[in-house]
């Protein structure tokens, strides 16, 4: 049973936590510092790779591989897109991808605090 007179009733709406508004602040802080930089999308591997060469040394035995390489891979429209990056794009780009790599952890972080939020919320129960 509902108390119909008791408008200011704390069970009545969604309520953060102190600590959950706390957490959300110092997310919504960071993501704002980082979000002043660029951000690439994707991972970055070395890879040691043969050619289509069938004498090559790559092909010997023991085998001499080629790389290693830089190979970055991404999702671009739905496909595996993939690009080989020299060792100065490597540097230049490491802390785009470090950062790129934060902002994806700090929004998974946020939804999953704003889902613990959303389950406590007294309204489920009406
Ligand atoms: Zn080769």
């Amino acid at each position: 049973m509902r108390d119909t007179g008791d408008f200011s009733c704390d069970n009545d709406s969604v309520s953060p936590t102190p600590a959950q508004q706390a957490r959300a602040a110092a997310i919504a802080a960071e993501i704002a510092r980082l979000a002043g930089g660029f951000a690439l999308p994707g991972t970055v591997a070395d890879r040691l790779t043969r050619c289509g060469h069938p004498n090559c040394r790559c092909h010997a035995d023991p085998p001499q591989l080629h790389g290693p390489y830089h190979q970055w891979t991404r999702k671009k429209n739905g496909k595996t897109a993939t690009k080989i990056l020299s060792d100065d794009q490597l540097a230049d780009y490491t802390p785009w991808f470090d950062n790129h790599k934060r902002l994806r952890e700090l929004i998974t972080e946020l939804e999953a605090l704003s889902l613990a939020i959303t389950d406590n919320d007294p309204r489920w129960n009406r």
